[in-house]
């Protein structure tokens, strides 16, 4: 049965240039790490979280493997009933581990996990603030919360503290946002963040999806990159980006990980990680440690690409990582353009609101290790034309 206020929303949504579809993708016929298949034709895929090649490295394939053989496919059950196994045991010892705090817990994706973190984080007389370019995920979790929410412009301290110093100083507060921003590739003022917090009493919650395999100097995130303590935070980050796999953790006191295991609803009521899921990434942090190349190779493709795109004299905003968006303006040209690059064989998608705000609609594309060096040029040398021929350069 139709209803027909969804006829009338895609309807509008076709009008104002934002519908969404799904295009399907496949590997790319030589097993090229950094390239697609799509509609027939090899890309080079500017489009992925899999920042190190490490979704399809032999090891993380091989460990999966193995462990569908030892434990058959799926959980069968929640982590609290009879889905808790010892490769989710040893994953969360080793993302502890990595990221040198007490304890952490595996949930099922990032989305889940903060949604059931924020809903739980403080109690309900208190106080949750977040940057404005956050993840959806975030604000969804700040809402889900039912407690007091406020926003603060991207980036703005002083608004920050001028939503601080008006709250009562007891009331309980944490400061949210994302390490590194998923759409502008810039990098969160943790330390600055952490000491509004101190001075006023609250926490600070950082999601370091796009941060963890990707800053620091072995791709602790966010946390490693400033020098910080790990104590001076509450952390989460997903496996399913530059890990290569699926799934999330929240990081922190063992106090911290025994209060979610108790009351993160995200947590409690569905279905544990596959087996094989928590063995992948548990081969994934292996790779990280033992190939640190990948992690070099990754940030040296990062500073070629991106002073390319400056030396073309394109806006790429604020971009500190791999993730570098090129601006377009309204939504219209930015499909236009993404159009034009899948033309010349390159998968990049035009972002559109409501991911970004309204006017800054844009071609988001994302660098990885395993992109080649000829890959790199053809893709500048092509960004170049298309901007030109379309009047943004
Ligand atoms: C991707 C992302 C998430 C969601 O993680 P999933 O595991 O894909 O659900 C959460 N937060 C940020 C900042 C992200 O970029």
């Amino acid at each position: 049965m139709d209803f027909p206020f969804h006829q009338d929303v895609i309807q509008q949504l076709k009008a104002d240039g934002l519908f969404r579809f799904l295009r399907r993708v496949e590997p790319d016929p030589l097993g090229r790490s950094g390239r697609l298949m799509i509609e027939g034709r090899s890309v080079i895929l500017l489009a992925s979280n899999n920042y190190l090649g490490l979704a399809d490295h032999p090891r993380v394939k091989e460990a999966a493997a193995a462990a569908i053989q030892r434990y058959g496919f799926g959980s069968g059950a929640s982590r609290l009933i009879s889905g808790n196994t010892p490769p989710h045991a040893a994953l969360e010892e080793r993302i502890a581990r990595f990221k040198r705090t007490e304890a952490a817990l595996v949930f099922s994706t990032g989305y889940m996990a903060n949604l059931g973190i924020l809903s739980c984080l403080v109690p309900p007389e208190g106080l949750l603030i977040a940057d404005r370019l956050c993840h959806a995920s975030l604000m969804d979790g700040c809402r889900a919360s039912g407690c007091r929410f406020r926003v603060y412009q991207h980036g703005d301290l002083d608004q920050l503290e001028r939503l601080l110093a008006k709250k009562p100083a007891d009331q309980p507060t944490v400061i949210v946002t994302d390490g590194v921003f998923s759409m502008d590739g810039d990098i969160a003022p943790l330390p600055a963040l952490v000491e509004l917090a101190r001075r006023y009493g609250a926490a600070v919650f950082v999601d370091d999806a796009h941060a963890t395999g990707v800053i620091g100097k072995d791709g602790r995130g966010t946390v490693e990159h400033f020098g910080l303590s790990p104590q001076s935070v509450i952390q989460m980050g997903t496996l399913g980006k530059a890990l290569g796999g699926f799934g999330a953790y929240a990081a922190g006191s063992r106090v911290f990980i025994d209060y979610l295991i108790n009351k993160a609803k995200t947590f409690i009521y569905t279905t544990a990680l596959p087996p094989a899921v928590a063995a992948a990434a548990l081969a994934a942090f292996d790779v990280l440690e033992e190939e640190p190349d990948l992690l070099k190779n990754l940030w040296r493709n990062r500073t070629y690409y991106a002073e390319g795109l400056k030396s073309l004299g394109l806006d790429t905003l604020n971009s500190e990582t791999p993730i570098i968006p090129i601006m377009i303006g309204d939504s219209r040209s930015a499909m236009i353009f993404s159009d034009h690059l899948l033309e010349a064989g390159i998968f990049a998608p035009a972002i559109r609101p409501p991911t970004v705000p309204r006017g800054t609609s844009r071609i988001r594309t994302t660098v990885m290790a395993t992109h080649t060096r000829d890959d790199l040029d053809y893709v500048l040398e092509t960004v170049g034309k298309i901007a030109r021929s379309m009047g943004i350069l």
